[in-house]
């Protein structure tokens, strides 16, 4: 059988390829503990259990929360819309109807943002600076004592910005808002600043970390012994403390919480693997008229986005399809043409959003043929 070149995936931001190990973990699951972990009267129940409370345990472990404080979803944006709209009637009740956000947001939380501010909520979004980044010192200013939430993402997924959450923090030391993180980008990879106790509800989701789609939880800390006041979206048997109805999911929960455990074990050697990666792709490029879109001390080791010259980004990536598989942006919103809000917000010019491309790799990717790529885009160039 003679099998066609693959181009390399440069989409890991995207989604993630599966671990070996997460796929035995999935697989096993799948064959072997397929009990309900509802149905606690025989063993193939209480192993099913024990699967999702071990998993629980290896989620939890990578913030430094318990395990009691890991609700599981289907994904990153249940856990936003259940952060973001599970706390409504909290403010309708207490009469705290102020939140902040950012303008460079994923849609999973604007869109819940945007119903709020429907309802009566009154939504502040901060801007970014050019470099990609909040403003602290803006934040300051905007927080007021009438603040419920407070959702700013940990990484955003277009540029790889860094947000600044422990500045963030310190802010909020002695204010009663409740701060939700959208940590889909940086869960897993960027360890320490998740597990800031000031953080009282976190966004992750599996198929970023190199596990399963379709499975993520909302990691919601309690404050002492109260846990936030999150009203469910889903409501049914009363699984997950009645935060989240629905028989749970068990073989990809098992996936879900090896691949965590992975990401601790070893996160240097995948750091230094994706630094290594990004070293190369900046050297390979050097040749070529390119300008990063973000503050590079600011953007992790997996992702870079960039624009070449004036060159349009879907002439681009459809000239590398043979040997790179790359992004125009949020491959979640490339479905629909709307120029990309965070770059927006970035202040980059209409044509330089449309020049804007993602990369964003892995530990295991191989190298590209950069020789070969670097060719392309300089005939691109000329006739550009
Ligand atoms: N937030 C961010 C920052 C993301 O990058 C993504 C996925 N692109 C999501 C939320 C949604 O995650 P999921 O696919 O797990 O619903």
């Amino acid at each position: 059988m003679c099998l066609e070149p693959q181009p390399v995936y440069l989409d890991c931001a995207a989604t993630t390829p599966i671990e070996p190990e997460v796929m035995e973990t999935m697989t096993y699951h799948m064959g072997h503990e397929f009990g309900n972990p509802a149905s606690q009267m025989h063993s193939f129940g209480q192993r099913a259990r024990s699967s999702v409370e071990k998993a629980r345990n290896q989620i939890a472990n990578v913030v430094s929360a318990k395990r009691s404080e890991v609700i599981f979803t289907s994904g990153a944006t249940e856990s936003n819309n259940l952060a973001i709209l599970g706390l409504a009637d909290e403010g309708r009740k207490t009469n705290r109807k102020h939140i902040i956000t950012t303008q460079i947001e994923h849609q999973s939380v604007l869109s819940p943002m945007n119903q709020l501010a429907n309802a009566g909520f009154e939504v502040d979004y901060l801007p970014v600076e050019n470099h990609g980044q909040v403003n602290p010192e803006l934040f300051s200013t905007i927080l007021r004592p009438d603040t419920l939430l407070v959702s700013i993402m940990q990484i955003n997924n277009e540029t790889g910005v860094r947000q600044p959450i422990s500045e963030i923090t310190e802010l909020l030391k002695d204010h009663p808002a409740y701060f939700h993180v959208d940590g889909a980008q940086g869960f897993g990879k960027e360890l320490s600043v998740l597990s800031l106790p000031r953080i009282d509800l976190i966004s992750i989701s599996g198929h970023k970390i190199y596990g399963p789609p379709g499975i993520g939880a909302l990691i919601a800390r309690r404050r002492g012994k109260e846990r936030p006041p999150l009203n469910p979206l889903i409501h049914g048997g009363g699984q997950e403390l009645g935060y989240r109805s629905g028989s749970l999911p068990v073989h990809l929960i098992a996936g879900f919480g090896k691949a965590s455990e992975l990401a601790v074990t070893q996160a240097e050697q995948r750091e230094k693997k994706c630094r290594e990666f990004k070293a190369h792709l900046l050297d390979a490029l050097s040749p070529l008229d390119f300008q990063i879109n973000g503050i590079p001390e600011h953007i992790v080791a997996n992702i870079i986005n960039l624009r070449i010259g004036e060159i349009n980004a879907e002439i681009l990536i459809d000239a590398l399809l043979d040997y790179v598989a790359i992004s125009d942006g949020a491959a979640c919103s490339s479905a629909s043409t709307v120029c990309s809000h965070v770059l927006s917000s970035m202040g980059l010019s209409s044509k330089q959003i449309e020049a804007s491309v993602r990369l964003s790799w892995c530990h295991f990717t191989p190298e590209p043929n950069w020789g070969i790529i670097v060719d392309v885009i300089q005939k691109l160039e000329t006739i550009s």
